[in-house]
């Protein structure tokens, strides 16, 4: 079968030669556990990070380890009565066809209830990422400004209509007029400004007359100081991630920390897989959500495994509408 491993740490911006494409052997299903053909990898920004020799919440990537990663598949073997063969399940496949995964560790996936795909999009991790933050962390009140970055992608773009449901005011951050005529008409955002187009500063302004209540981070750097200047009494900033920083730690130009002080402004960091009991409801209301037409998504597809490390470096870098996947076999 193949495999996508990382072949060398990367130097800053990533490149083909970081990975490795190859054939190993077929994996053997351990005792209580299953064997499971991927259908679908998701492409995940947390990803880089790890292959940066640095302190994290995981141990980071060694030269030659396999890429890690969520999918979606389905059961060949099974030695589990809960997972028959033919069922499909998500969890850790990493960037390769098949996996040896354990029972315990993965979810049954309900193919009758909408495309698996979304089993790691809008209801997969990313979709628990957005649900979880806005509303435990966040904790949008109607009539509330909130403002969130990389507002086009898989996390953003829900954070976003989340909010709107809640009765907030929405404005999105992201690069590129497409992306926010998309963020805007398709996803309901009140307004979205291309970070990339000039005088971000006097339209980011213009769009928050009454600042900034939540703030929903995805990418930090010089977008996420000028958010920390128009907070809101009492605001809450979501920590989710830091894009801007993964591939080239794009430089802070620096925010007053008393203006946090003065604004009595909460920050809180999280990372998704430490709040596993929050997903199976998070995942009802967004299913509900898209039933009633009150929540969109989107998705990239590229494809077969090969295409893996492009469609990955694309994602980090701005190619993607909504969230990244690689279609690596066909249902
Ligand atoms: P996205 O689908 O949003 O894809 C990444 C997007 O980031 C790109 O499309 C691009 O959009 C934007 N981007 C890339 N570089 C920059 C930059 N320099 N400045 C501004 N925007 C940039 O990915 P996800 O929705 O999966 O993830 C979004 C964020 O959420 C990431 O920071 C990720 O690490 C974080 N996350 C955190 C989790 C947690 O548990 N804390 C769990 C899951 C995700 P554009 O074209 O608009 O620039």
């Amino acid at each position: 079968q193949l495999q996508v491993r990382m072949a060398r740490h990367p130097d800053r911006v990533l490149c083909a030669d970081d990975f490795s494409v190859v054939e190993a052997d077929m994996p053997t299903m351990a005792p209580g556990g299953l064997l499971a053909q991927q259908l679908y990898l998701s492409l995940d920004p947390y990803v880089r990070p790890m292959m940066d020799p640095v302190r994290s919440y995981v141990p980071h990537l060694n030269p030659g380890d396999l890429m890690p990663g969520f999918g979606v598949g389905r059961v060949l073997k099974s030695d589990s009565d809960a997972l028959p063969v033919g069922s499909y399940v998500a969890g850790r496949f990493g960037w390769q066809e098949f996996a040896s995964l354990d029972a315990a560790a993965v979810r049954r996936i309900d193919s009758g209830l909408g495309p698996v795909s979304t089993a790691v999009g809008v209801l997969g991790m990313p979709g628990a990422t957005a649900h979880y933050g806005l509303t435990q962390l966040g904790k949008p009140q109607p009539g509330d400004t909130v403002v969130v970055s990389a507002a086009s992608g898989a996390v953003g773009s829900l954070v976003g209509q989340i909010a709107k449901i809640k009765g907030c005011r929405v404005v999105g951050i992201a690069g590129g007029p497409e992306k926010c005529r998309y963020v805007i008409e398709e996803l309901g955002f009140d307004a979205c400004l291309d970070y990339r187009a000039p005088d971000l500063v006097e339209r980011f302004i213009a769009a928050t007359p009454d600042y900034v209540d939540v703030s929903f981070e995805n990418v930090g750097g010089p977008i996420m100081d000028m958010v920390m200047g128009r907070l809101n009494a009492h605001a809450r900033v979501v920590l989710c991630g830091a894009i801007s920083q993964y591939n080239t730690a794009s430089r802070s130009t620096g925010f007053e920390v008393f203006e946090l002080v003065r604004q009595r402004a909460s920050l809180t960091g999280f990372i998704i897989s430490e709040h596993m009991d929050h997903w199976p409801g998070a995942f009802a209301e967004i299913a509900q959500w898209i039933k009633e037409g009150k929540v969109r998504y989107r998705e990239s597809i590229a494809h077969g495994l090969r295409s893996a490390p492009e469609a990955f470096m694309g994602m980090l870098t701005g190619k993607n509408l909504g969230k990244q996947l690689v279609r690596v076999a066909d249902e």
